[in-house]
């Protein structure tokens, strides 16, 4: 429980562009599993993780679903790009602590490479 030196809460607008939920960066807020309603967190390995009941897969392998007007009945797979660029407005909102905001750009620059 709790965050280790490679994770950090996971904190950022909503990821899904087709819901039009992306272009409100105004915003980012914390996430939680939706089965348990544990905080979610985020690994360098990539891994999204539930704090409460230890569910762990690959961020790519999450559903997402904000509340938002037209974003409340469905979990959408977020793409590479537009969860890179949720991750990154909580990193310009200052939403992390020094030290996460290092643990968040490296799992930034990790998805970046990962992609060609
Ligand atoms: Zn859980
Ligand atoms: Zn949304």
């Amino acid at each position: 429980m709790g965050l280790s030196s490679d994770e950090a809460w996971l904190c950022m607008p909503c990821p899904v562009a087709s819901t039009g939920c992306l272009s409100n960066y105004q915003s980012a807020s914390y996430w939680y599993h939706r089965y348990c309603e544990g905080k979610l967190k985020i690994d360098t390995s990539l891994d999204i993780l539930c704090d409460d009941c230890g569910t762990a897969k690959d961020w790519k392998d999450w559903r997402f679903k904000c509340g938002n007007e037209n974003h409340k009945f469905y979990e959408y797979p977020a793409e590479d790009l537009d969860f890179i660029h949720a991750l990154g407005s909580a990193m310009s909102l200052k939403a992390h602590s020094p030290e996460k905001r290092r643990v968040v750009m490296k799992i930034i620059n990790k998805i970046s490479g990962s992609q060609c």
